[in-house]
């Protein structure tokens, strides 16, 4: 089989695993550069014939695929904003709306010249270490599983990101206040939990997932205690499920903050909240 064939063979595949046509060419991209350790495109416009221990690989690959497991899990890795983040069973997968509120996070720091950045529910890191690398501000992140942090730090050292990891539940181990604090922490209700795709409730860990009975447990939780952790004029922003963008700006709102807006996601669906204090000069 030549490398054009492989690439219609895996993405057929794919697709008989109930991928749409975007999910199977994006994975198999990912599978090509993982499995050949090459660019995804050098890769397809070689016309040579595919060696058959790489194509046992990939075979390897579709049948794990196939019994639901996700890719990331498979190759034990996921590219996120340009970087490649390790990811294993107590990590979330990180997620492609989750550069949104990367993106959305880098202009406000770079806006107002934000010096300290706290990520709740880090999981990998893919946030913190983003954010660090891509503005070099100074950024602690906090997670409840030893285990995600473990691989956060992994995935720190290997970027060459100088975040520092704290073990905690939310704010109760956090001493210090920042100028910003973003969090993508779990948000999903107990009634969407069960319509969740196979592959995700079955292998992702549901304490990344799962937030009470309208998934907004965690952004009660952090909201009320979110002032004292925060500097004058700083922002917090977080990242939302599609139906939640006005209970938690109700949130953010009674505990005083302002300017508080929800942006969306590339699909449209309501996606980040967004929130600041007033600098000290406004309350004189
Ligand atoms: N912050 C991590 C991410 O966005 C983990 C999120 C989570 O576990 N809920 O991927």
């Amino acid at each position: 089989m030549k490398f054009p064939e492989l690439s219609a063979y895996i993405k057929g595949k794919l697709s008989e695993c109930g991928l749409t046509e975007g999910e199977a060419s994006f994975e198999m991209r990912e599978m090509l550069s993982y499995v050949f350790g090459k660019d995804p495109l050098a890769i397809l416009l070689d016309d040579s014939e595919v060696d058959s221990d790489s194509l046992k690989r990939i075979e390897g690959i579709l049948r794990e695929r196939q019994e639901g497991r996700p890719l990331a899990y498979i190759t034990g890795e996921r590219n996120f904003y340009g970087y490649t983040f390790e990811v294993n069973e107590h990590t979330l997968i990180p997620r492609f709306e989750t550069e949104l509120l990367c993106e959305t996070a880098i202009n406000k720091i770079r806006e107002r010249r934000y010096e300290s950045l706290l990520d709740l529910c880090t999981g990998s890191g893919c946030i913190a270490i983003t954010l660090n690398l891509e503005t070099g501000i100074r950024a602690d992140a906090s997670d409840i599983d030893g285990d995600a942090l473990l691989m956060a730090q992994k995935n720190a050292r290997r970027l060459g990101s100088a975040v520092d990891f704290i073990r905690s539940d939310l704010f109760q181990d956090i001493t210090g206040k920042y100028d910003i604090i973003v969090s993508n922490p779990p948000y999903i209700s107990e009634k969407d939990y069960n319509s969740l795709d196979r592959s995700v409730r079955d292998f992702e860990p549901e304490k990344a997932l799962l937030a009470g009975y309208d998934g907004c447990d965690f952004y009660r939780r952090i909201t009320e205690q979110l002032k004292g952790h925060m500097n004058p004029g700083g922002t917090v922003m977080f990242e939302i499920g599609y139906d939640q963008g006005n209970a938690v700006s109700d949130m953010l709102d009674k505990a005083g903050f302002h300017y508080i807006d929800v942006i969306k996601d590339y699909s449209g669906f309501d996606r980040i909240v967004t929130g600041e204090l007033s600098d000290e000069r406004d309350d004189v």
